[in-house]
């Protein structure tokens, strides 16, 4: 899928960035009196703040968009290829 694109470079202007998301994920299982353990859910993302970086490929800079949480909040909206 392809997104339309939020972020640019603000050294070199480049658009050849790389986007990557570091965020915590966990699932949680109960356990019962019976001893069995259930799952209860799928991975939770909850209130835990993921950390998004961004590398330049042209000059190499690193930053971290500021005001940005998870990767969706540097994605615009899909096209559609
Ligand atoms: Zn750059």
């Amino acid at each position: 899928m392809r997104f339309k694109r939020r972020l640019r470079c603000s050294q070199c202007g480049s658009l050849r960035l790389e986007i990557v998301e570091a965020s915590e994920a966990y699932t949680v299982f109960q356990q019962g009196e019976d001893g069995d353990i259930e799952r209860e859910g799928n991975n939770h993302h909850g209130g835990i703040t993921g950390i998004v970086n961004v590398k330049c490929h042209t000059c190499g800079r690193e930053w971290t968009p500021r005001g940005v949480r998870q990767i969706t909040d540097v994605l615009g909206y899909p096209e559609t290829p």
